[in-house]
């Protein structure tokens, strides 16, 4: 039997070695020059530091079934977790911050520390209950209802509502900040899922960096898909299903507009229905830094910390996401920061330090976000300025020429409002199939969505492995 993947990003790879270990001859079709997709990392700037050019942190990885069962670590990839697993800082040298462990994070939280305890306690003890029904299609019968209900009930709320159950700026801040993630408005309803999930992901296993950047997990995912006898193609895009033309089975590892071309008019109507009315979300403007030395946060919780989220209060980052979500971009956007090379010195060459940083902005923005990313981590950490070495910033423009998949800057593969969580891109019992025999759609633009766990590639091609014995 013989596969075809079109797209070698994290789930077009796991999609990829599904098959190839369930006696499939797989190729990956990949149409930019290295395989990876939102995994990839480069030297761009400065030779010996290293920058990831999309994903750099890997909660959804080390939680994530597909990986759990999968041995990459016999191909050299090792995760690093940062001392401080993320930090939130706030005006006044204040800060919210996570570490795996709850107790410390509790205890570094005040008043507000049993509340944080007894809500994501529980998630994180029946972690994999929940990851039973939240790394797949989410209109199915939960296997484990209690869990499940229970981690439904704090994620189907609006997150700035949510986040008012805690009393300090700091509490407020370090929740609302990861449900951010969702890039979405946080004022609507489900828009706690991101946060709820990715805490109790956080204080299950942390949130670490790939050693060598985020391209160590796609070479690993590449070495086991060769030694399962399965290929790689770069520099090959496909424009058409016709050019797939002898095989058993088809994963389309791309967004629901590049599967429309592809497929074409061999697809049913009402697929084609969803995927021309498939919603799209804000986008990303990413800056990678070389600077000398390190970020000198006022807090000192963030100069340990992997992840630091720059946005301010709860209040200010609802009210940037917002404005993003209306087209519009804040004088103080959202900014995630990475300071990988805190838990991996590997990408660092000597004292020069890559520094990744992203804000969110209007899908399809046109703007240059760069001097109000800066500005705002120099809110936080007086004399950052100072230390820029060199860098290069990514226009949402720029952000989709680098993966066709990130239509307007949209690194996420599709809106994560209430009805995209819930089915994505179709409402159907299965969201993965395209409706042509043999062919399914698996990028994070099915279920679970976004992130670096593979879920989505797994799940589709285990549907087509089903498929192809009944
Ligand atoms: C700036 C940024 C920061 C991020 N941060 C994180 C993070 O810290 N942690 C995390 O877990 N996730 C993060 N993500 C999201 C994560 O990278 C994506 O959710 C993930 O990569 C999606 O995987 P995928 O397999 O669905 O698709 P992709 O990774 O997008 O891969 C799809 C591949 O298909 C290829 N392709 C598209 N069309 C064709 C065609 N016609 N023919 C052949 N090939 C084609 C593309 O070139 C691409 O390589 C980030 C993304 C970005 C951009």
């Amino acid at each position: 039997m013989k596969a075809a993947i079109v797209g070698s990003g994290p789930n077009g790879l796991a999609a990829g070695i599904t098959l190839a270990r369930n006696g499939y001859d797989v190729t990956v079709y990949e149409s930019a020059a290295t395989p990876g997709g939102g995994m990839r990392s480069n030297e761009s700037l400065r030779s010996g530091v290293v920058h990831d050019m999309c994903s750099a942190v890997h909660p959804m990885s080390v939680v994530s079934p597909f990986f759990r069962e999968t041995d990459l670590a016999k191909h050299g990839l090792r995760f690093a977790f940062p001392e401080v697993d993320l930090a939130h800082p706030l005006d006044g040298g204040r800060a919210g911050v996570l570490y795996r462990d709850i107790e410390r994070t509790s205890a570094g939280l005040g008043s507000d520390g049993r509340l944080w305890k007894a809500t994501f306690g529980p998630m994180a003890a029946n972690f994999d209950k929940i990851g039973s029904s939240v790394f797949g299609p989410m209109l199915t019968i939960p296997k484990y209802p209690l869990s499940f209900g229970y981690f439904g009930m704090n994620a189907a709320l609006p997150a700035q509502l949510s986040a008012k159950r805690w009393r300090s700026d700091e509490a407020q801040a370090l929740y609302i900040g990861v449900a951010a993630h969702n890039l979405t408005r946080l004022d609507t309803p489900m828009s706690s899922a991101a946060g709820t999930l990715l805490t109790a992901a956080a204080h299950v296993a942390g949130w670490p960096v790939a050693e060598g950047g985020s391209g160590s997990i796609a070479a690993a995912m590449v070495a086991e898909l060769e030694e399962l006898g399965g290929k790689v193609e770069c520099d090959h895009e496909v424009t058409s299903l016709k050019e797939l033309r002898n095989v058993d089975a088809v994963m389309l590892d791309v967004s629901p507009s590049i599967a429309l071309k592809i497929c074409g008019d061999e697809l049913p109507a009402r697929q084609r229905r969803a995927y021309r009315n498939f919603r799209h979300g804000v986008g990303a403007f990413k800056v990678d830094f070389v600077i000398k030395g390190k970020v000198p946060w006022t807090n000192a919780e963030a100069r340990k910390a992997g992840t630091v989220h720059v946005g301010g209060t709860a209040d200010e980052v609802a009210r940037a996401e917002k404005a993003a979500a209306a087209g519009g971009l804040s004088d103080r956007p959202f900014i995630l920061v990475g300071q990988q090379y805190l838990a991996d010195p590997s990408r660092s060459s000597g004292d020069y330090n890559p520094l990744w940083a992203y804000a969110h902005v209007p899908a399809g923005y046109r703007g240059d976000a760069t001097e109000a990313i800066v500005t705002q981590i120099e809110r936080f950490a007086p004399g950052f300025r100072d230390i820029i070495v060199e860098s290069v910033s990514y226009s949402t423009e720029a952000v989709q020429d680098y993966n066709a998949n990130y239509i307007g800057g949209d690194i996420i593969g599709g809106s994560s409002d209430m009805i995209q969580l819930l089915a994505r891109p179709i409402f159907a019992p299965d969201p993965y199939f395209t409706g042509i025999d043999g062919v399914y759609l698996c990028s994070a633009s099915t279920p679970p969505g976004a992130g670096v766990h593979g879920m989505s590639g797994w799940q589709a091609a285990s549907r087509a492995i089903k498929a192809r014995r009944t």
